[in-house]
């Protein structure tokens, strides 16, 4: 039997790639682990983590501004942005030494450098090569761009979560979970920000009430929204630059431009190919149901596999992957119901069927109230939380849950429980609701929403 160096070598030290190894070495396998940046990954230091401090961060102007209607003078509140760059990045620190220090005490040894596929059982990082019994390649995703004149001018989220300064004027350039959060945070913080969607509305894939109402509280925030457009160039100037519509005369001038237009697997450069492991056209590794990919000791998980890209998903598949291979607990990730939210002003929270995706299945009863919330009758904000619910007409399961409105995902994270359980709207209409809570909404709907034709056929 071939000895190897390692029992796992896994490329890529994010939140799937973690999990899953220290898990492993938990078992007892001898592993390691190849990161080329910081321990942590996308999430811990480019995304969810770093992004959510920023949120909390802008999100005191809003609470500054709804104080007064509960008798609060606040005289001279002034904001410093460096400062709350400083802070989140300690905190980025201290983060990335509990990981380095997770991995370390389950004896994961941590290779510094980029990895490579030598052959099926060889990683090569920094002109050295190590042997495992199984490579695991949890390398994440980048931002990707379309390639038109001037794209080298524009910022990602990377870069947006680490300005010196806030600009003036920012266009940000997509309507998917990265554009719309970070309008909400850098319009917050008074920046002036148009978003250049290719849609009619944000959020293409959501339900299209949680869609609407998204897209219309960016513009009552003073978000200007440009639909159905796509940036032809940007040129720079001495002073700004200067976006050309397709199609259109528009020109946009503005002091800085962020892409948000999806984000591609990070796999160019891991030697796939003379390996033999396939990967998708958009360079996303093609894995089983056990994360294997075409190379039987080769297997990959969380975004490089383009399934789901969120990272309680890469989490769970790391778990899955340690549990069937080093801890003889066969384990697959199940798909069905898994929620998700963006960090909106206010946020989403979703789990389930769109009423669209449900309505391809069957007849459905659809639930919808608005409301204002009760915060916001002292405070004064024009601010409306709209809460959804998608039922299945014939067994009454529900099917989805959707609601936008402050705490929306901390909800929806329970609901989720209900919708893999199969709870039905009697389950729900059975449940005593705590009052006064915007969450006791989802127990108290009473009245379907009349069919709409449109709807009906979409
Ligand atoms: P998304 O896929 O969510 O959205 C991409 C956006 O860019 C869409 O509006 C899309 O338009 C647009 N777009 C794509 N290509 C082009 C193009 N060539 N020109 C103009 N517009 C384009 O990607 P994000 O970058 O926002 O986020 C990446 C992923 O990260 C998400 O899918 C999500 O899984 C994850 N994420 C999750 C978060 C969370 O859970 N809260 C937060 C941030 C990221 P169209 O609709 O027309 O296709």
């Amino acid at each position: 039997m071939a000895t190897y160096d390692f029992d796992l070598i896994t490329i890529g030290a994010g939140s799937g790639g973690v999990r899953a190894t220290r898990l492993a070495g938990g078992y007892g396998a001898r592993t390691a682990i190849v990161e080329q940046s910081r321990v942590g990954g996308t999430c811990v230091m480019r995304g969810c983590v770093p992004k959510k401090l920023l949120i909390y961060g802008a999100h005191v102007a809003e609470d500054i501004a709804d104080a007064a209607g509960y008798g609060w003078t606040i005289e001279d509140a002034r904001f410093n942005w460096p400062a709350l760059i400083t802070a989140k990045n300690r905190e980025l620190e201290r983060l990335e030494a509990i990981y380095e220090r997770i991995l370390r005490e389950n004896g994961v040894r941590l290779l510094r450098g980029s990895g490579r596929l030598v052959d099926p059982h060889t990683v090569a990082v920094n002109g050295e090569t190590y042997t495992a019994e199984r490579i695991l390649i949890a390398c994440g995703g980048w931002p990707a761009t379309p390639a038109i004149p001037g794209i080298e001018h524009v910022i990602s989220s990377n870069e947006a979560l680490d300005l010196m300064s806030l600009p003036k004027r920012l266009v940000i350039v997509g309507g998917g979970y990265i554009g719309v959060e970070f309008a909400g945070i850098f319009n917050a913080l008074g920046v002036d920000v148009t978003m250049v969607i290719r849609a009619g509305a944000v959020l293409r894939g959501f339900d299209e009430d949680v869609r609407d109402c998204v897209t219309h509280d960016l513009e009552k925030r003073g978000v200007r929204m440009v639909r159905e457009s796509e940036v032809r160039s940007i040129e720079k100037g001495a002073d700004a630059y200067t976006l050309r519509i397709a199609g259109s005369d528009t020109l946009l001038e503005t002091d800085l431009v962020m892409y948000a237009t999806g984000r591609a697997p990070n796999t160019g450069s891991l030697g796939l190919a003379a390996v033999g492991v396939a990967v998708k056209e958009s360079g996303a590794i093609v894995v089983d149901e056990w994360n294997r990919s075409s190379v039987e000791s080769v297997f990959a998980l969380g975004d490089c596999t383009d399934r789901v890209q969120l990272t309680p998903v890469a989490i769970t598949e790391g778990r899955a992957f340690a549990e069937t291979f080093f801890h003889d607990n066969p384990m697959k990730v199940d798909y069905q119901a898994i929620p998700s939210a963006v960090f909106s002003q206010p946020p989403v929270g979703t789990v389930g069927l769109s009423e669209t995706e449900a309505r391809r299945h069957g007849a459905v009863d659809v639930y919808v109230s608005r409301f204002k919330p009760l915060k916001h009758t002292l405070s004064g904000r024009d601010e409306t939380t709209m809460v959804k619910m998608v039922v299945d007409a014939a067994s009454q399961r529900v099917l989805g849950c959707h609601m936008v409105g402050p705490d929306a995902p901390e909800i929806v994270q329970g609901l989720a429980i209900a919708l893999k359980c199969g709870a039905t709207k009697a389950d729900f209409d059975a449940t005593i609701g705590i009052h006064p809570t915007a969450a006791e909404e989802f127990v108290t709907l009473r009245d379907k929403r009349p069919d709409h034709p449109a709807r009906a056929a979409e």
